[in-house]
C-alpha cells in the first residue's frame, strides 16, 4: 500500500517510533530513522523488511539539525511523504521544583520539533498533493496528570497544532492527525515504573500494576505494533478525509 512512499519517523531508535517504522515498512514504505543510542540494530531490523532505510542523528531540540535532516530526506529519498512526529522525553516533578532546563528541553523536543519538521515537509507534500503528518501526542494531550507540567503542556500543544495544520491543508491531499496513546511499556515508561518501585519500596511488578490501575481501565498496555497499525490506517485511502483528530488508543483512560 505504501510502496514508493518515504516515512520519516522521529525518535525511532526505540519504543513507539521503532514500532511505527516497522509497521509502515511492512506496507512497503521506505523509512528514515532518527534518534539517539544504537541505530545500527533498528536499521537492520527495518531493512530486513526489504525497504530502503536511512538514518539521521539530528537532535530534535535543534532547529538547524532538523533542517539538515529534511535536506537529507529530500536529497536521498525524494522528500518526506509521511512524517511521524514521535521523539519525546518525560520529566516528573511538581511545578515549584520543576527544573527550568527540563521545561525548555521538553517543550523543544516534544512540541517545537514537531512544528519545525512539519513546516519543512509541508511544501514538498503540497507539490505532490499527498502527505501524512501523524504526531504522537498522548492521553496527556487530552487530560492532565499531576507532576507532568511540561509534558502535558507540550502534548496539548501538539493536539492544537494538529488541528491548525489540518485546517490549513484541508483542501489538499495532505492529512494531519494525532495519536494519543495511554501507557505503552517502553524505556520512557519503564523509568517511571522503576522510580515508583524505588520510592514506594514495592516490587517492579506491583508498581506496574498500580501504574495501570491508576489510569487505564483496561489494565493493559497499548503496544508499539498497535500504534503502528493506527498509523498505517491514517496513511490508507480510508483515512483520506480524516483531518485534525486526536485519536485515543488508551484502554479507556480518557473515556472516564
Ligand atoms: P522512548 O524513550 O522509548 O523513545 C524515545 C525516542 O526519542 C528514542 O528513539 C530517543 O532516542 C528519541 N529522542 C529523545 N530525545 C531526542 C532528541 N533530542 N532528538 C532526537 N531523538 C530523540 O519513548 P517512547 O515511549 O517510545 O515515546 C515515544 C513518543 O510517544 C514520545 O513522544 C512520548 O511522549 C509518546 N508517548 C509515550 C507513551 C508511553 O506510554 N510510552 C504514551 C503516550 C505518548
Amino acid at each position: 500500500m505504501l510502496n514508493g512512499k518515504t516515512a520519516l519517523v522521529t525518535g525511532s531508535t526505540s519504543g513507539i517510533g521503532l514500532g511505527i517504522a516497522l509497521e509502515l515498512a511492512k506496507q512497503g514504505a521506505n523509512i528514515i530513522l532518527n534518534g539517539f543510542g544504537d541505530h545500527a540494530g533498528p536499521k537492520a531490523e527495518v531493512e530486513a523488511l526489504g525497504v530502503k532505510v536511512g538514518y539521521s542523528g539530528a537532535d530534535m531540540s535543534k532547529p538547524a539539525e532538523i533542517a539538515t535532516m529534511i535536506d537529507y530526506a529530500n536529497t536521498e529519498f525524494g522528500g518526506v511523504d509521511i512524517l511521524v512526529n514521535n521523539a519525546g522525553i518525560q520529566y516528573v516533578a511538581p511545578i515549584e521544583e520543576f527544573p527550568i532546563e527540563k521545561w525548555d528541553s521538553i517543550i523543544a523536543i516534544n512540541l517545537s520539533a514537531a512544528f519545525h519538521a512539519t513546516r519543512l515537509v509541508i511544501p514538498g507534500m503540497r507539490a505532490k498533493n499527498w502527505g501524512r503528518v501523524i504526531s504522537i501526542a498522548s492521553a496527556h494531550g487530552l487530560v492532565g496528570s499531576a507532576q507532568k507540567v511540561a509534558y502535558v503542556a507540550a502534548k496539548h500543544g501538539i493536539v492544537g497544532m494538529t488541528k491548525v495544520v489540518a485546517l490549513e491543508t484541508a483542501q489538499t491531499g495532505i492529512t494531519v492527525n494525532a495519536i494519543c496513546p495511554g501507557w505503552v511499556l517502553t524505556p520512557l515508561v519503564q523509568k517511571q515504573i522503576d522510580d515508583r518501585s524505588a520510592k514506594e519500596g514495592i516490587s517492579v511488578e506491583q508498581a506496574t500494576k498500580e501504574l495501570l490501575q491508576e489510569k487505564e481501565p483496561s489494565l493493559q498496555f497499548t503496544t508499539p505494533e498497535q500504534l503502528g497499525g493506527l498509523a498505517v490506517f491514517f496513511c490508507s485511502p480510508a483515512a483520506d478525509n480524516v483531518r485534525g483528530v486526536a485519536w485515543a488508543n488508551d484502554g479507556g483512560w480518557t473515556a472516564q
